[in-house]
């Protein structure tokens, strides 16, 4: 390990899981995050994952669910969402690293040299690469959250649990603590909770050397003071310290609730901070609007990684964020945009719906699909949004139907159309790599005067984040402004095209960027915000 932190003052809470994946670490991680700043504290959060990828930027959403971008173009977990949406941390590059990253920058250093011919190993090598990344983030903060990816048991995660196990000595121990995420399942024909996978899990943690300090017991039932006292006692944990963490409706109830089991007041005691009462009443006042909203709507998704809709994970949330925004529940119609292709009755899939939203992807697959859902929107004047992949859609759709201009296409999907309206830039090259060959993070935006995306906005310069590699053909930008299509947001320098928009019609918006990723509860983003308003407008007037 580079520097020896023994006189740091900041304080590490690693959030370890057990039993089986999906059990919410991230928004326990996050929860635990949002509780500390309710106490006027500072918590940035990171994320260990143990897979080989170096990233997840060239991983399926089907298979790890969405790639979340940050303002430094950064391809990550979606839990580093969640993190953002819960809390003020910003997340950086920094703030996510994979066992692919950690062995890819040993074997650089060996190859380099740096380890003057000692033999390179787990231990000591990789595990302090591993606890130099931890110390890399708790520059300037109270609290460092880290959430350690997997289950475990794995074979995987041995090295990184092996690392969180030494950080505790290598710092001083006072400031550590771990907190392990387990099940307790309720089984129906003995009408019981059951302890023992978590006795087991924590066994397998001990074996590891960890001793965890507090317990998070995912169940469906609330836990009884006795099991509280049983798990306590197989576990070696204080009984205050199980914690019930009981399935709730809404992901943003979680901190309240693990504050009404008392876990603030644990952590802070463990680590020797005197409480004071916290602040909650922002997450209380969201609570109230997600339980008792005052209206409902349906917005249609149409899309293609349906089988996980972790893949559309921020794009959900935001989506609901505009829903508290507007005191309205947001239900989801999910359409697979395959099913739209060749479809006389497709239509009919939106008949319930108040708004169309057509999101990012990558590839060909049900893109006719996407492009039919513009034209039903912009026929229809029914509400449109369209990110990215959505915005490339709206644009070949206009190129087509109003310009008339026949098979307008991407050259992402194909490269024989006669007019390719989205294309690659002229210097851009992506033969070869496909990781690390788009435009990545937070580009500025101009916008105009007069338009939906001011409307929303308030103001003419914005910044958001980007995933993509095709951009808006200028060849063809005047012939379709001058067939009617509003060019609202351009790039600084004028060069790049940002934002789309139809004027005659109640609201058709579309945009290069990912405003998704900038959403959180308590400040919807402002293009969902007025999306979700128009959708509620079009529903009553229709
Ligand atoms: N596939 C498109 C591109 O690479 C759009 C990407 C996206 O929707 N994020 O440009």
């Amino acid at each position: 390990m580079k520097k020896k932190n023994s006189k740091s003052k900041v304080k590490f809470i690693f959030v370890t899981g057990g039993v089986l994946s999906s059990l919410g670490k991230g928004i326990a991680a996050a929860s635990m995050g949002a509780l500390l700043e309710s106490y006027g504290l500072k918590v940035t959060l990171m994320k260990l994952d143990p897979y080989i990828n170096v990233d997840p930027g060239t991983m399926n959403p089907l298979q790890h669910g969405e790639v979340y971008v940050t303002d430094d173009g950064a391809e990550t977990d979606l839990d580093l969402g969640h993190y953002e949406r819960f809390t003020h941390a910003q997340m950086r590059k920094t703030n996510n690293v994979t066992a692919g990253k950690i062995y890819h920058d040993v074997i650089q250093k060996e190859r380099k040299g740096e380890f003057l011919g000692k033999t390179v190993q787990v231990i000591p090598h990789i595990t302090d690469e591993i606890k130099n990344r931890i110390l890399l983030v708790a520059e300037g903060v109270d609290f460092v959250i880290c959430e350690v990816g997997g289950t475990v048991g794995d074979i995987e995660s041995l090295p990184f649990l092996e690392a969180i196990r030494q950080f505790r000595f290598d710092i001083n121990p006072k400031n550590v603590i771990y907190v392990h995420l387990t099940l307790v399942p309720y089984i129906k024909t003995a009408g019981e909770l059951k302890t023992k996978p978590t006795q087991h899990s924590v066994q397998k943690l001990r074996e590891i050397g960890i001793q965890p300090d507090i317990l998070l017991c995912r169940t469906e039932q609330k836990l009884s003071k006795d099991i509280k006292k049983k798990i306590a006692l197989f576990c070696s944990v204080e009984p205050q310290s199980v914690i019930t963490a009981q399935d709730v409706d809404s992901i943003y109830q979680v901190p309240l609730a693990l504050h009404d089991e008392g876990l603030d007041k644990i952590i802070l005691r463990k680590f020797g901070i005197k409480d004071k009462a916290p602040n909650l009443s922002k997450w209380q006042d969201i609570n109230v609007k997600i339980q008792k909203p005052k209206h409902e709507v349906e917005i249609a998704i149409v899309g293609k990684y349906l089988d996980l809709k972790e893949s559309y994970k921020s794009l959900v949330e935001a989506l609901y964020h505009g829903g508290i925004g507007n005191n309205a529940k947001v239900n989801l119609n999910w359409v697979d945009a395959e099913l739209l292709e060749g479809n006389e009755n497709g239509s009919d899939l939106f008949k319930n719906s108040s708004g169309v939203l057509v999101p990012g992807g990558f590839g060909d697959r049900g893109i006719e699909g996407k492009i039919r859902a513009v034209t039903y929107a912009r026929v229809n004047k029914v509400p449109f949004f369209g990110i990215c992949l959505g915005m490339h859609c709206a644009v070949i759709e206009y190129a087509r139907s109003v310009v008339n201009l026949k098979n307008a296409h991407s050259s992402e999907i194909t490269s024989n159309a006669p007019y390719l309206i989205i294309d690659l830039l002229p210097d851009q090259d992506v033969k070869g790599n496909k990781g690390g060959t788009m435009r990545l993070g937070e580009y500025p935006c101009q916008l105009r005067k007069n338009s939906f995306a001011y409307e929303a906005y308030g103001t003419t310069e914005v910044y958001e984040r980007h995933r993509h590699r095709y951009e808006f053909n200028n060849k063809y930008r005047l012939r379709l402004e001058d067939a009617g299509l509003k060019i609202s947001g351009i790039s600084p320098n004028g060069n790049l095209v940002e934002i789309v928009e139809i004027e005659d019609h109640p609201w058709f918006l579309a945009g290069q960027f990912h405003p998704e990723f900038k959403s959180s509860p308590m400040e919807p983003h402002p293009l969902f915000q007025n999306f979700i308003s128009s959708s509620l407008s079009y529903k009553e007037k229709n």
